[in-house]
């Protein structure tokens, strides 16, 4: 069954976006004016936690307002068809272990066979599907249209098992967008293929500015101290993420100053069955320490608060394994906070090593580097307000929507 995604945030206005990207704001409405009223699915498979959802909560209402009649579904499945979409997941991303069976492809292809039933996707004048999950819904159409398929994952180097099956399906699109040159594949046909880094939205509550008394009141709530130094991590509890990588690089900054806290700020997705598993093992690591908050949309954190513990922090770590993008590099980037990552996926093309943060291979390199950063404020400072030009040049929501435009007008 497909659920029928209501917009949400409400709505947005391309002209509110002056004040940061001043005239730009024309040209992109001119761009748009020949895809005005056509209509546009995005499919999808959760509305909620992680990246694609964040950027569509807040695309998708942009793209309207330019005039184009764009639509968000995000297919229905069982806990059987999250976890085998988790397994693609993994293996695409790099698990050469996992085995693709039988009965996976059965429960993998069935689901998108019986969410098909419910949307006549043939209806609109293009259709965007987002990652593996939705992506064999094109055999169930007549496909009279273009339809893209929007890759969200690294797939530099797949468990090949997994990515010649899910091949078969992708190939059958007009257009494969990833978001950077390195995770194209060449067995695709390279003249489908474009290159679109994902964005923020510096206007939602995520991104918008906050005064410094909310956010010292978001502090309160959750029993952080705002006199002393604040390490996070935003991520959701999943092992690509580096989790215990940051409960290491926080212990050993301890040891150095011993007053520092560590926020671990995830979000538990509903398409993440694992996450589960995850979490306690994360809270087992942590143990009594007490400098260590868990802070999930269990005990209330949602976008507002992700928004204020990013703010309130002296240094954001992302000790990602793997990662497509990492926006919550981004947000943090945006925010002129210094952000430390390891040097995997997104996280490079973002990050320019000793200007804009720091890029780091191991826990011992990130240790050092967050207790310079704490010892010395003044570099923070500077290497923030580098990072959120970066962010302003590039990795904005608007520059996101002019590129989707163009990538309409040259495939319609
Ligand atoms: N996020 C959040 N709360 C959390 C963890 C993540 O709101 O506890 C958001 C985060 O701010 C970002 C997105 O989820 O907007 C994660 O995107 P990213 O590209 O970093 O990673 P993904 O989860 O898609 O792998």
């Amino acid at each position: 069954m497909f659920e029928v995604k209501e917009l949400g945030g409400g709505r947005k206005k391309l002209k509110d976006y002056r004040e940061i990207i001043g005239e730009n704001v024309e040209s992109i409405q001119e761009k748009a004016e020949s895809l005005k009223g056509g209509t546009l699915a995005n499919v999808n498979s959760t509305s909620f936690g992680g990246g694609v959802a964040e950027i569509l909560h807040n695309l998708i209402p942009l793209m309207r307002d330019v005039g184009i009649d764009a639509r968000w579904f995000v297919i229905e499945g069982t806990d059987e068809f999250f976890n085998v979409t988790k397994s693609f997941h993994n293996a695409l991303q790099g698990n050469k272990e996992l085995r693709l069976t039988e009965s996976m492809r059965q429960i993998y292809v069935g689901v998108n066979r019986e969410n098909a039933g419910d949307v006549d996707l043939d209806t609109f004048d293009y259709v965007l599907v987002h990652d593996p999950q939705p992506a064999p819904l094109i055999e169930f159409y007549e496909k009279r249209q273009p339809w893209i398929w929007r890759c969200h994952i690294d797939l530099s180097d797949p468990n090949r098992q997994f990515w010649e099956f899910l091949r078969g399906f992708v190939e059958k699109y007009d257009a494969y967008v990833f978001h950077m040159e390195n995770y194209l594949r060449e067995d695709l046909t390279r003249d489908r293929v474009v290159i679109m880094p994902p964005s923020i939205d510096p206007l939602s509550e995520k991104n918008m500015e906050l005064k410094e008394g909310e956010v010292l009141r978001v502090l309160e709530r959750f029993d952080v101290d705002p006199e002393k130094p604040i390490i996070t991590q935003v991520a959701r509890f999943d092992p690509w993420k580096g989790v215990f990588d940051a409960i290491d690089v926080y212990r050993k900054v301890k040891g150095k100053i011993p007053d520092v806290q560590l926020l671990l700020v995830g979000v538990m997705a509903h398409d993440d069955p694992e996450g589960w598993v995850y979490f306690e093992k994360t809270l087992r690591k942590i143990g009594e320490d007490y400098d260590v908050k868990v802070l999930t949309n269990l005990n209330g954190v949602h976008a507002r608060e992700v928004n204020a513990f990013q703010r309130a922090s002296d240094v954001i770590l992302q000790m990602s394994l793997r990662e497509g993008f990492g926006l919550t590099v981004t947000e943090a980037m945006w925010k002129e906070r210094p952000v430390i990552g390891r040097a995997v996926g997104g996280i490079k093309l973002q990050i320019v090593d000793g200007e804009t943060g720091f890029l780091v291979r191991n826990t011992d390199e990130a240790a050092k580097k967050a207790t310079q950063l704490l010892k010395h404020p003044e570099l923070g400072r500077k290497i923030g307000a580098r990072a959120r030009e970066r962010v302003k040049e590039n990795f904005i929501i608007t520059k996101h929507l002019e590129r989707y435009i163009d990538l309409l007008r040259g495939i319609g």
